[in-house]
């Protein structure tokens, strides 16, 4: 599984899964959007790149980003830390990828249908930001990054990938449920961007600061 949200407990139920039968959980980072139900997981180890919890301890956490981070110093036993990039299983890679934060990893999924890259938040919106589509009246999405020059060259990465045909999938939006035809969705793209912001309470900034 890839991060443990806050979400509701729905699709869960809906697939017939239990917190208990996950074994194995990578966090993209460690903002409270993205793991605020991790101690729902009692069976689950937690791959997190180490400089995230360094980054985490010593900046975010300062910001209120991050209040779950008591929650996984005391639950030390059960957090694998990675330094970079790391395979973890075949076909299952961590990649860090700073930029949002300083410890931020995405996922690469080799996928019977190609490359699967779930890039947590380093994308909030795929037209705007790798196909530039934007327009008069076009909202440009907000949000946060630790660094900016890092985030644009990870979106100039993932441009790439997404010409080369690599599937990108995003946290906060859900425009890839149409894009790649994945499924039901609950919502839509304008509601869960309007979510976000009132949950992070974050000012919107001017292109690419995601
Ligand atoms: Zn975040």
């Amino acid at each position: 599984m890839v991060n443990t949200g806050t979400g509701s407990d729905q699709a869960f139920e809906e697939e017939g899964i239990e917190p208990e039968d996950i074994k194995y959980i990578i966090e993209t980072h460690l903002d409270i959007d993205h793991t605020g139900k991790a101690p729902l997981f009692p069976k689950a180890t937690f791959f997190i790149q180490r400089r995230e919890m360094a980054f985490q301890a010593s900046y975010w956490s300062k910001l209120g980003h991050s209040p779950d981070l008591a929650w996984f110093v005391s639950n030390l036993d059960r957090v694998e830390f990675i330094d970079g990039d790391m395979e973890l299983f075949p076909g299952i890679k961590c990649v860090l990828a700073s930029a949002h934060t300083d410890g931020h990893q995405h996922v690469e999924v080799q996928t019977d249908a190609g490359k699967a890259i779930l890039v947590g938040d380093t994308v909030y919106d795929i037209p705007l930001q790798l196909e530039e589509k934007a327009g008069p009246g076009v909202t440009l999405p907000g949000g946060n990054c630790f660094n900016r020059a890092r985030l644009l060259d990870e979106l100039f990465k993932l441009k790439w990938e997404l010409q080369k045909g690599s599937m990108i999938l995003p946290t906060h939006t859900y425009e890839p449920f149409d894009r790649y035809k994945l499924g039901k969705k609950r919502s839509d793209k304008r509601t869960a961007m309007k979510a976000f912001h009132r949950s992070t309470g974050r000012p919107s900034e001017p292109f690419g600061c995601a």
